[in-house]
């Protein structure tokens, strides 16, 4: 269970991708910190359900909605219903994306636009729909300090290349300037908007690099802090970047990776 607050009370929030893995445990967070969200799936009802009722379970406030987060009629769609029910958002977390791995020398149009549609159209969309509705609401720095927030879900493959799975990595990096562009861009309307750079979490997209000893032992060659994130790690940092504690933080990816990206291949000195 996650640490409990009423940091966010009275504020409404939706989560993309919340029916599993980080964007679940994003979503439990917020609500624990008093937030009421939405859960948004694309195909999985009852892991979206299952949160609700996790979320409702404690004393919060929690509905589904499906939607796929790539396309636009569908995504407005789910603005409209999340502000036809709470009356308005304060925190949009974009955190739907997915991997289709291929060698580069074989890998297809569609594989490539696949990738690039979930993980940044839909950030861009998500994004775009957010700030729309946080604009069009205005301040309530009764609610919160900043007129709305936004955490776009990265990677340290913003920053990390990888082989085998560059159409995954080029939409990271794209996530990069999407983000601090619009931060630069929407802080006037007291927006912020972050990143959060998640190193290796258990969850369902990365199930075989730790599902077995071996596996695992190899994954901790790339993690100095010899540890395996969890996706409730990415929730506590999640429901503190949102709150008015971090209200002086916009345009930045915090890198949440037990130190992946400290080049591990130099832990001996090199
Ligand atoms: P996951 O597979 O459990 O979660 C991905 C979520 O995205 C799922 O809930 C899925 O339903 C949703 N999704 C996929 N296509 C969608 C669409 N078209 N519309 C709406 N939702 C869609 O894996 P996860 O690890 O929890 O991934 C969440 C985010 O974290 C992703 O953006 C991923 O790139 C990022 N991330 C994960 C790790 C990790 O180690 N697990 C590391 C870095 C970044």
């Amino acid at each position: 269970m996650p640490t409990s607050s009423s940091r966010l009370a009275g504020q409404y929030a939706l989560v993309t991708g919340a029916s599993s893995g980080i964007g679940s445990a994003v979503a439990v967070a917020l609500a624990a910190h008093g937030a009421a969200v939405v859960v948004n799936y694309a195909h999985d009802e009852d892991g979206a359900n299952a949160v609700v009722k996790e979320i409702t379970d404690a004393g919060g406030t929690a509905f589904a909605v499906q939607a796929d987060v790539s396309d636009e009629a569908d995504l407005q769609d789910m603005f409209r219903q999340a502000i036809e029910r709470f009356g308005t958002l304060h925190i949009v977390v974009a955190n739907s994306g997915i991997q289709v791995d291929a060698p580069f020398l074989e890998m297809t149009l569609e594989q490539w636009q696949k990738v690039i549609n979930v993980n940044l159209t839909g950030q861009f969309l998500t994004l775009r729909e957010a700030a729309r509705e946080f604009v069009r609401r205005g301040p309530q720095p009764e609610v919160s300090k900043a007129t709305g927030k936004i955490i776009c879900m990265s990677s340290v493959h913003e920053v990390i290349p990888w082989a085998g799975h560059v159409n995954y990595a080029a939409t990271k990096g794209g996530i990069l300037q999407l983000m601090k562009s619009t931060a630069q861009e929407l802080a006037p309307h007291k927006i912020r908007i972050n990143s959060i750079g998640p190193g290796a979490i258990k969850t369902p997209i990365n199930h075989d690099a730790w599902s077995t000893p071996e596996a695992e032992a190899k994954l901790l060659e790339l993690i100095p802090y010899k540890r395996v994130g969890v996706p409730e790690d990415i929730g506590n940092l999640a429901a503190w970047l949102v709150s008015d504690e971090a209200d002086y933080i916009t345009g930045q990816t915090i890198f949440m990776d037990g130190g992946m990206t400290l080049y591990p291949g130099f832990e001996a000195g090199g």
